[in-house]
């Protein structure tokens, strides 16, 4: 068989005609092609089967009892994927009327009765194309979204994904009045750790860092980003200053957990991070950077201290 598509199953047409004879012709023709067909007789046999049958493309009969195909093509565009759906309407109305209503219904195309069967044929396999195109785009969109969002050493998000983030929450919580926190985290004497182990383990022990802060800080709203080179953030939307202070102590545990060994730290034989935490309720009138600007200072401060701790900077609390 000859497929000019890329879809991963046979697709399947809905086939919907009240004349038993006419959807028997359908169906042979289709299933020559090699497609899957499932018959309905009239517009709310359509509505009824399409949720469950998700078909590829729906050949739609215009004039049938208990609900014609027009009515039928309309209810469907409100359906769940109804207007991603392709609708071949075939019927014997040939007039500009009934050709308009159909495209006004939301059909992509039209033939009439009786069937040219090689123009049909040519028809659906160019709408199972055009499906098979579309696809292979919103794939090729999601993979481009994800490169533009994400960091590609250690696969969080981004500072472009943490900026667009941050400003959402910090307005989604002054909406809400919800408290909004936010952690920096900074990898203690990273440059020694590169000097003495090379910068290929430096960039695994990033990573190993980002995955531990990652399954620290995993409630739905929480989002970890690579802020800067040895530096990542967690925004904490729904999170007041004590929780947010539990969770960065939580996290400072988990990394000097993990054990990776650090002969340059002077204070540790092991890895180990300071952390920076802020917290407030924003609201629209005060720049999300004064967030950042909070948690900065406290960062500077736990290095300050001797590093390894996370501490709080109260701002506003
Ligand atoms: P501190 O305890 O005060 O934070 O000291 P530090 O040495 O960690 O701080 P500093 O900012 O001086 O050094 C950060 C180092 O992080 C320097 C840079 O080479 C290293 N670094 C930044 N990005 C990467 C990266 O992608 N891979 C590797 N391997 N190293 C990186
Ligand atoms: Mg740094
Ligand atoms: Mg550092």
């Amino acid at each position: 068989m000859n497929t000019p598509y890329l879809l991963k199953e046979p697709p399947v047409i809905l086939v919907v005609d009240d004349d038993k004879m006419t959807r028997q012709l359908l169906r042979r023709a289709m299933e020559k092609e090699g497609y899957q067909v499932v018959e309905a007789s009239n517009g709310e046999e359509c509505l009824a089967a399409y949720p469950r049958v998700k078909p590829h493309i729906i050949l739609l009969d215009g004039v049938m009892p208990v609900m014609d195909g027009f009515n039928c093509c309309t209810r469907l565009q409100a359906l769940p994927g109804g207007d991603r759906t392709p609708v071949l309407m075939i019927t014997g109305l040939e007039d500009k009327l009934s050709v308009d209503r159909a495209f006004e219904a939301g059909a992509s195309d039209y033939v009439t009765k009786p069937i040219h069967w090689p123009v049909l044929l040519q028809r659906v396999r160019r709408l199972l194309k055009q499906i098979s195109l579309m696809e292979q785009l919103e794939i090729a969109n999601k993979e481009l979204q994800q490169l533009a969002t994400s960091d590609a050493l250690t696969n969080i998000a981004n500072r472009r994904r943490f900026d667009e983030y941050f400003d959402l929450e910090w307005r989604r919580m002054a909406r809400e009045v919800l408290p909004l926190s936010l952690i920096l985290c900074d990898i203690d004497f990273f440059k020694a750790y590169n000097d003495t182990y090379g910068h290929l383990a430096g960039d695994f022990c990033l990573q190993q860092v980002a995955n531990a802060i990652g399954h620290t800080a995993n409630r739905p709203g929480d989002l970890l980003a690579r802020y800067g080179g040895e530096e990542f953030a967690v925004v904490l939307p729904y999170t007041p200053s004590t929780g947010a202070l539990e969770l960065a102590e939580k996290i400072r545990q988990n990394i000097i957990g993990l054990k990776i060994e650090h002969r340059g730290s002077q204070i540790s034989p092991y890895v180990t991070i300071s952390l920076g935490v802020s917290s407030t309720f924003p609201h629209t009138k005060m720049p999300p950077s004064t967030l950042i600007a909070a948690a900065d200072i406290a960062l500077y401060q736990a290095k300050a201290q001797g590093r390894d701790r996370a501490i709080l900077n109260p701002f506003e609390d």
